[in-house]
C-alpha cells in the first residue's frame, strides 16, 4: 500500500479525513524511518501504514490516524517528544507519547492478579482511550507479521497479547480486532491445535455451507411473509472461540456443533423480537439459551438477542438477531454509536465509563465537527487508581496520589516502618513524591529509622496510616516502660532501696491491676499508676519511716553491734527504725537484698507482713550484749503544755541514768507530744526509764515509739 492508495481507501471510511495532515504525517514518518526495515524486509513506514489503516477501519478520527503514522518515530528514531510537538502539536505528540510509554512497559507475571493490574495499569496510564486503540492497531498489525520473528519472540508477544491486548479489545467492544488477535494468538500459542481445527472446518465447509441454506432460506421467506426487511447469513466462528469450547467442554471436535452461527439484521429493536417470535415458531428453541441482550446490554455494550434452536436434522443451530445499529457497535466498539437508554442503578464503575462514553457518542450525533467528539474520548480511565512496580516487575495497586510510603507499607509493615528513602525510575525522590502509574518504586530502608507524626501526612491509604499510627502508639507506650522504670530507679535510690527481683515485682503488679511489668512501668510513666503507692508495696519495713530529725538521730547512733545472727560471723545488719528493739526482747532477722539483715521485734507488725511474703528471708538471730553497748530508743509521750515540762522530762529520764540522745516538742492545742531519743543496755532499763517519765507532773502517757503508729502524722 502506497500513499495515494492508502488515502484512497481512508476517504472511504470517511470522507471528511484531513488530507493535508495525513499527508504530512505520512512523510514524517517516512523520513524518520527512512533506512529502517521491518523483519519482512518491507520499509518500516509500511507497518506504520498499516497501523493507521487499521484506525481508519475503526473509524477513528484524522489526529489518531496521523498519530499512528508516526506512532514509533520517538521509541524507534531519534526523533523527540519536543520534535513532534513542534511539527504536530500537543494532542498528537501526547498520544505518541502514551503509545511509547505503554510499549515501554513490560508483562512479566501471567498471575492472574497480575495481569488483571497490567491491564489497568495501561489503561491509567493511557489517559485517552485512542492511546490503547492505536495500540491495539500496532499489536494487530505486528501479530499479522510474527512469523518473521523468532519462536521465542512468537510465544512472548502471543502470550501478551493474549492476556493483555485481547481482554482491552474486548472491553472496548472493538470485535473485529479482539477476534483477529485471538486466532493469531491461538496460531502461535497453540500452533499444532491450530492447524488441525483450521483443516477441519475447511474440510467440513461444503457440508456446512450446505446446511446453512437449509436455515438460511426458510428464515427469508418467513420474514418476508411479515414484511420484514432483513439480512439473513450464516458465519463460521472465529477459530479461537471453537477451540475454547473443545477445551473446556471437552468434547471431540466432530461433537462441536456451533462452528457457525445465523446471523439476522433488521432495521429496528421492534423487528428483533418480531423475527425472534418466528423463529421459535419454526424451531424449538433450547431452553436455557435464549439471551436478551437488547434489554441487558453487555457491559462493553453489545447489545442482541441470542437463542439457539433445534433445526434441521436435529441440529442445533445458534442465532443472533440484531440491528443494523447493534451489528455496527459490535463489530467496532467504542468508536461506533452507541444508542440507548438503560436503567442505571447499580453499576460497577467501568460499567458506569462504559456508559458515560455511550452519552458522548450520542451527542456525537449532534455534533458537526467530529474532532469535538474525539475530545470526549480524552477521559481518565480508573482516574481513581494506579499501578506501580516492585524492582522485581511486580505490579502494586494503590490509591491516585499515593506515596512511596504507601507503597512501602503496602509491601510489608517492617518494610514501610523502616522506610528511609524511595528511588522511583531508579532516581532518589522525596517520600512526598505523588506516584504514577508504571513508576518503578524502590524504597531504602534503614532500621533506625522509624515513623513519626509527619508521616501522617504523607500517606494516602488508610492501611498505612493505621499502621503508622499503631507505631506510634506502641512507641509512645515503650518510652513510658522506660520512663517509668527511670522514675522508680531514681525514686527508690533517693531512699536507699533498690528495685525488688522480677517475680516479687510481678506480685506487685498484680495488687495494682497490671498484668505485667511493662504494664506496671508504663504506668508509672504515664501518670495512671501512683509511684508512692508501689514504693509502700516494695518496703513494707521502711514505711514506718519517722518524721523528723529524730529518726535520722536514730540511725545514725544505732549502730550495728549487739547481734549475733546464727550460723554467720561478721554478718552486716541494721535495726529495723520501725520498732527499735533492745535486748530482753525477742528479735527475727531479714535477709535484705544488699543491705545485709535487718532486725525487727517479733511482734513487730512490718516484721510479720515480710515473714508472710518471705518466709524464705528469715533468719534467726539473737542478742550479743556481752560489749555492754547500749541501743537507742525512742520515747513519745503525751503531756499537758506546761511551763518547764522539756527540763522537767529530760531530768527524770537522766534520773534512770541514762542520757537523753535527742528531744524534740510540739504543741497541739492544749497538749503537747515529746519525742526523746535514749539510749537504753536492755529492756528493764528502759522499763524504769519510762516508769520515771510517767511520773513527771503533766505527762499523760508514755510509750515506745512505734513506727506504723507514727508514720501518718
Ligand atoms: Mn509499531
Amino acid at each position: 500500500m502506497n500513499l495515494a492508495e492508502f488515502i484512497i481507501r481512508i476517504e472511504a471510511f470517511n470522507a471528511n479525513v484531513n488530507i493535508p495532515l495525513i499527508k504530512k504525517a505520512y512523510e514524517f514518518s517516512d523520513k524518520s524511518h527512512k533506512g529502517q526495515k521491518r523483519m519482512s524486509g518491507e520499509p518500516y513506514v509500511e507497518h506504520c501504514l498499516e497501523v493507521a489503516f487499521i484506525l481508519a477501519e475503526q473509524h477513528m478520527d484524522s489526529t489518531t490516524i496521523a498519530a499512528g503514522l508516526v506512532h514509533d518515530v520517538v521509541e524507534d528514531t531519534d526523533v523527540t517528544l519536543s520534535d513532534l510537538r513542534q511539527e504536530f502539536g500537543d494532542e498528537i505528540t501526547d498520544l505518541v507519547d502514551g503509545v511509547t510509554k505503554i510499549g515501554a512497559m513490560q508483562y512479566s507475571s501471567r498471575e492472574e492478579q497480575q495481569v488483571v493490574y497490567f491491564r489497568k495499569m495501561l489503561l491509567t496510564m493511557a489517559k485517552d482511550i485512542r492511546v490503547i486503540i492505536i495500540k491495539l492497531a500496532d499489536r494487530l498489525h505486528n501479530m499479522r507479521t510474527l512469523q518473521y520473528l523468532s519462536p521465542e519472540k512468537q510465544i512472548y508477544i502471543a502470550q501478551e497479547t493474549r492476556d493483555i491486548y485481547c481482554p482491552l479489545a474486548h472491553r472496548f467492544g472493538i470485535n473485529k480486532i479482539k477476534i483477529e488477535l485471538e486466532d493469531l494468538s491461538l496460531k502461535y500459542l497453540h500452533s499444532e491445535d491450530y492447524i488441525e481445527l483450521a483443516k477441519k472446518i475447511k474440510e467440513k465447509k461444503e457440508e456446512r455451507e450446505a446446511y446453512i441454506q437449509k436455515i438460511v432460506v426458510p428464515i427469508k421467506e418467513a420474514i418476508a411473509e411479515d414484511n420484514i426487511k432483513a439480512d439473513v447469513y450464516g458465519r463460521a466462528k472465529h477459530l479461537d472461540s471453537i477451540y475454547r469450547k473443545i477445551k473446556i467442554r471437552k468434547v471431540p471436535f466432530d461433537e462441536i456443533y456451533d462452528l457457525f452461527a445465523i446471523r439476522v439484521i433488521v432495521n429496528n429493536e421492534r423487528d428483533c423480537y418480531h423475527v425472534l417470535g418466528i423463529l421459535h415458531s419454526m424451531w424449538k428453541p433450547v431452553s436455557g439459551r435464549f439471551h436478551d441482550y437488547i434489554a441487558n446490554p453487555k457491559p462493553n455494550g453489545y447489545r442482541s438477542l441470542h437463542t439457539t434452536v433445534i433445526g434441521p436434522q436435529n441440529k442445533m443451530v445458534e442465532i443472533q438477531i440484531r440491528t443494523h445499529q447493534m451489528h455496527h457497535v459490535a463489530e467496532n466498539g467504542i468508536a461506533a454509536h452507541w444508542l440507548y437508554k438503560e436503567g442505571r442503578q447499580q453499576m460497577s464503575k467501568s460499567d458506569r465509563q462504559m456508559i458515560w462514553l455511550r452519552d458522548v457518542l450520542e451527542w456525537q450525533k449532534d455534533m458537526v465537527n467530529p474532532s469535538d467528539f474525539m475530545e470526549y474520548l480524552k477521559i481518565d480511565l480508573y482516574t481513581e487508581e494506579i499501578f506501580v512496580f516492585t524492582p522485581n516487575g511486580k505490579l502494586i495497586n494503590l490509591p491516585a496520589g499515593a506515596t512511596p510510603l504507601d507503597f512501602a507499607f503496602q509491601i510489608h509493615s517492617e518494610v514501610g516502618i523502616h522506610c528511609a528513602g524511595a528511588k522511583i525510575n531508579n532516581r532518589l525522590m522525596p517520600l512526598s513524591t505523588e506516584l504514577k502509574s508504571g513508576d518503578k518504586v524502590e524504597i531504602i530502608t534503614n532500621p533506625n529509622r522509624t515513623p513519626s507524626h509527619d508521616w501522617l501526612k504523607l500517606v494516602k491509604t488508610s492501611s498505612a496510616r493505621t499502621k503508622i499510627r499503631r507505631w506510634l502508639k506502641q512507641a509512645g507506650f515503650e518510652q513510658s516502660v522506660v520512663l517509668g522504670k527511670q522514675l522508680m530507679e531514681r525514686k527508690l535510690k533517693a531512699l536507699h532501696l533498690k528495685l525488688p527481683a522480677d517475680d516479687i515485682l510481678l506480685g506487685y503488679a498484680e495488687q495494682l491491676n497490671k498484668t505485667s511489668l511493662e504494664d506496671l512501668y508504663a504506668g508509672i510513666g504515664n501518670g495512671s499508676v501512683s509511684a508512692r503507692h508501689l514504693i509502700e508495696l516494695i518496703k513494707p519495713e521502711e514505711k514506718k519511716q519517722l518524721p523528723g530529725f529524730v529518726n535520722k538521730v536514730i540511725d545514725r547512733i544505732r549502730g550495728s553491734k549487739g547481734i549475733q545472727v546464727h550460723g554467720m560471723d561478721n554478718m552486716m545488719f541494721r535495726f529495723a527504725g520501725c520498732c527499735q528493739p533492745v535486748p530482753g526482747e525477742e528479735i527475727v532477722g531479714f535477709i535484705t537484698r544488699g543491705r545485709g539483715v535487718t532486725i525487727h521485734r517479733a511482734d513487730c507488725p512490718s516484721a510479720l507482713i515480710l515473714y508472710n511474703q518471705y518466709p524464705e528471708r528469715k533468719i534467726d538471730v539473737s542478742w550479743d550484749t556481752s560489749k555492754g553497748q547500749s541501743f537507742v530508743v525512742q520515747l513519745k509521750m503525751v503531756v499537758e503544755d506546761r511551763k518547764n515540762m522539756l527540763r522537767d522530762i529530760t531530768q527524770a529520764i537522766a534520773d534512770a541514768d541514762t542520757n537523753v540522745r535527742a528531744a524534740e516538742m510540739s504543741a497541739q492545742d492544749s497538749t503537747g507530744i515529746g519525742r526523746f531519743v535514749v539510749e537504753v543496755s536492755s529492756l528493764s532499763h528502759l522499763n524504769r526509764i519510762i516508769e520515771k517519765v510517767r511520773k513527771v507532773k503533766g505527762v499523760l502517757s508514755v510509750m515506745r515509739e512505734k513506727g506504723g503508729d507514727t508514720s501518718n502524722e
